[in-house]
């Protein structure tokens, strides 16, 4: 049992798992260990929820995942069902992508903005009786044999059986570690915007536009809104909506042009490819952004983030519940690293590949596409690994 607080508003003292970070990772790993009994304390600096738009996929297998909590009716009660991925270079299509027939409950991606996705795990957690503290911002973190003691910038403490950081990519937990972070960033940014869109293509469809100037994404969104995320060299603060209209206008479809009438919310992003070198040091687990960061081509970030919660959380509850012995917990690492390696590399790769300029590379790449769009097998590999499908069904 916890030490209770002096009053309801202070962190508890004392608990047998704390989670630095209620972000989407850290809200669920927090929902399957109260699921399990475990007891739980989260925390954030942030004084109230983001309520920005942010990442907008959601894959199968993290809605198969997100079972475990009975999560996943809700989520996709509330976002958009989209059975179908296209690659295109202008009004041409290069490659089709079909989730439809695939092995899973959800024979499809799930568009939602991240902070709809965060207000159910919210609820969620609400539900089994947790909560998140705020604002409580971890400075410094000690283990010993026995647990770890976590200090807040204002000198509160909690003490803990284990901590998971899952406080994004500048992680404070991570630092505490000396955990490597290794990577880099890339040289472009990312325009992120939500839209009210005349647009006279498929719904059921996000369509990748591959142009000699970068990437452009067109994904619907619930609300009649689409979400458009592209590559740029030199991104202003807010894009506008003359911003992301030249964008379409250049990269996008050309016989049937896409209007803008307003942007309901935009963002820029740096984005970087970084791995940790180590998910555990002790007594302590990195988890989400904290332990992995990539290209946003392919929506993997935040999946990846919540299938690392759900398996740390398994272990963990096993531990802590149901007796097992502590080296059961080595298997998260050994489970989930190689999963965000293989993610780093990939969407690296179609960055690349994305992007490419030169007229003549860029004609090869096309045509090598529209070939592999020719063999079946080769589609329904790339339909299992975007979603991370492959990952159970290859062990
Ligand atoms: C503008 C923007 C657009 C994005 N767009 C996409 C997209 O289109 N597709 C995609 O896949 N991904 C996107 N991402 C990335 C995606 O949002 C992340 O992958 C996802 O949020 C990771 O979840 P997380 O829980 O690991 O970390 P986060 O969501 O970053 O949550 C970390 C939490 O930890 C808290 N915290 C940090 N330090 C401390 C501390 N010392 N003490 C206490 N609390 C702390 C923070 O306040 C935060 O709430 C985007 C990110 C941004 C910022």
């Amino acid at each position: 049992m916890s030490e209770l607080p002096r009053s309801a508003d202070e962190l508890p003292r004392t608990t047998d798992v704390l989670i630095v970070g209620a972000g989407p990772v850290g809200l669920t790993l927090a929902a399957s260990l109260e699921a399990r009994g475990v007891e739980v304390v989260l925390l954030d600096k942030a004084a109230e929820v983001a309520h920005t738009s942010r990442a907008a996929v959601i894959h199968a297998r993290t809605l198969e995942v997100l079972g475990a909590i009975d999560v996943s009716d809700e989520l996709v009660r509330r976002g958009v069902i989209v059975p179908r991925f296209t690659v295109r270079d202008r009004d041409r299509a290069l490659l089709t992508i079909d989730f439809d027939g695939l092995p899973t409950r959800h024979p499809y991606t799930l568009m939602l903005p991240q902070n709809i996705t965060e207000d159910v795990l919210t609820g969620r957690l609400d539900q089994l009786g947790g909560r998140v503290h705020r604002p409580f911002e971890l400075a410094r973190l000690e283990q010993d044999g026995d647990g770890v003691t976590a200090t807040m910038v204002g000198d509160e403490t909690v003490r803990a059986l284990y901590v998971v950081g899952a406080d994004g990519m500048h992680s404070a937990v991570r630092d505490q570690t000396a955990i490597g972070f290794a990577g880099d960033a890339y040289g472009q940014s990312f325009v992120l915007a939500d839209v009210r869109l005349d647009w006279e293509f498929d719904e059921r469809e996000v369509m990748l536009y591959f142009a000699p100037a970068g990437l452009v994404v067109v994904a619907p969104l619930p609300g009649d809104r689409h979400r458009i995320v592209a590559t740029v060299d030199v991104a202003p603060e807010h894009p506008d909506r003359d911003h992301i209209q030249a964008l379409i206008d250049a990269r996008g479809p050309q016989k049937r042009p896409a209007r803008v009438n307003d942007v309901v919310w935009s963002s820029r992003f740096r984005v970087h490819h970084r791995l940790a070198d180590r998910y555990r040091e002790g007594r302590i687990f990195l988890a989400g952004d904290a332990a992995h960061v990539h290209s946003p081509a392919g929506g993997q970030g935040m999946n990846t983030g919540i299938q690392d919660a759900v398996a740390l959380g398994a272990g963990l509850a096993n531990v802590l519940r149901d007796g097992a012995g502590e080296r059961i917990l080595d298997a998260y690492e050994a489970e989930r690293r190689p999963v965000a390696a293989d993610v780093v590399a990939f969407t690296h790769r179609m960055t690349r590949v994305a992007t490419v300029n030169r007229p003549r590379v860029r004609r090869i790449r096309n045509a090598t596409l529209r070939v592999l769009n020719r063999i079946p097998a080769v589609r329904r590999k790339m339909a299992l690994n975007l979603p991370e499908l492959a990952i159970d069904r290859r062990r």
